[in-house]
């Protein structure tokens, strides 16, 4: 009998807003893990998260990555804009943090091979991107896809969304799934349930602040009591998502023991 596909389960939330904290309270309830990428330059200003929400979130068992300092669109800065951002929010986080801080989300999902040069140099160990619609469990460490966003979008937005990043394979893959699906919510169920019986990792993603401006807790709550405690699924944090298959330690990954693989 061949062994069953491994299923990992992974969420992560973008920006500095502190409606994150909400987001880390419905995880917390249904058993899952995320990362929470957060650009340094406001912290603790107005409705953002302050540092301590960051090490409150970090000893929750959440990881905490870098998103900028000033959610600048990477591939348009001169070298020492780019060398500020990717490196200074790794330095602040990491001494809020008092730990490691290996994972990074490009703003707006834009990069280029120097971003990636420089990410790297700086010790980062793998970055997200914006891309959707994507199960499988194979992909390079500085372009880590994700399934879905919690975000209405339309159909052609998924299109735009792969077209723009030139993944042909990937949406002619996702057409069955766009043809089907009705809601971003059931869009978030079937692509679990394909994952689920295929193997992969499902990946959602979104903006805290977006959740609370377009009123979508109650379908969050409802799609991650969908994804929760299923029996042999992986549920890890992005780190950990890196670290289970590229099988490199990523220091200051929280909870490894967490990952059953
Ligand atoms: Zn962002």
């Amino acid at each position: 009998m061949p062994a069953a596909p491994r299923v990992f389960v992974t969420t992560s939330w973008d920006d500095d807003d502190r409606t994150g904290l909400k987001v880390a309270e419905l995880l917390t309830r249904s058993g899952l893990l995320g990362t929470f990428y957060v650009p340094t330059g406001r912290l603790g200003a107005d409705s953002t998260l302050a540092p301590h929400d960051l090490r409150t979130l970090h000893s929750a068992g959440f990881e905490i990555g870098a998103h900028t300092v000033s959610h600048a669109i990477l591939p348009r800065l001169v070298p020492s804009q780019l060398s500020h951002e990717v490196r200074d929010c790794k330095l602040a986080l990491e001494q809020h943090l008092s730990a490691e801080v290996p994972m990074f989300c490009y703003p707006k999902g834009r990069f280029n091979a120097a971003v990636v040069h420089e990410l790297k140099n700086a010790g980062y160990r793998g970055a997200r991107t914006t891309q959707m619609l994507t199960f499988t469990g194979d992909f390079p460490p500085f372009a880590i896809p994700t399934t879905l966003q919690a975000y209405p979008h339309t159909r052609s937005n998924y299109v735009r969304n792969l077209v723009r990043l030139r993944a042909g394979a990937v949406l002619l893959q996702s057409i069955p799934t766009l043809i089907r699906f009705e809601d971003w919510l059931r869009l978030g169920k079937s692509t679990f349930d394909h994952i689920l019986h295929e193997g992969g990792a499902w990946h959602l993603y979104g903006h805290p602040w977006e959740i609370e401006r377009l009123g979508l807790w109650a379908q969050l709550e409802d799609l991650f009591d969908y994804v929760a405690h299923s029996p042999g699924v992986i549920y890890v944090t992005n780190g950990q998502l890196v670290e289970a298959i590229h099988g490199k330690a990523l220091q200051g990954a929280e909870n490894p023991s967490r990952i059953r693989v």
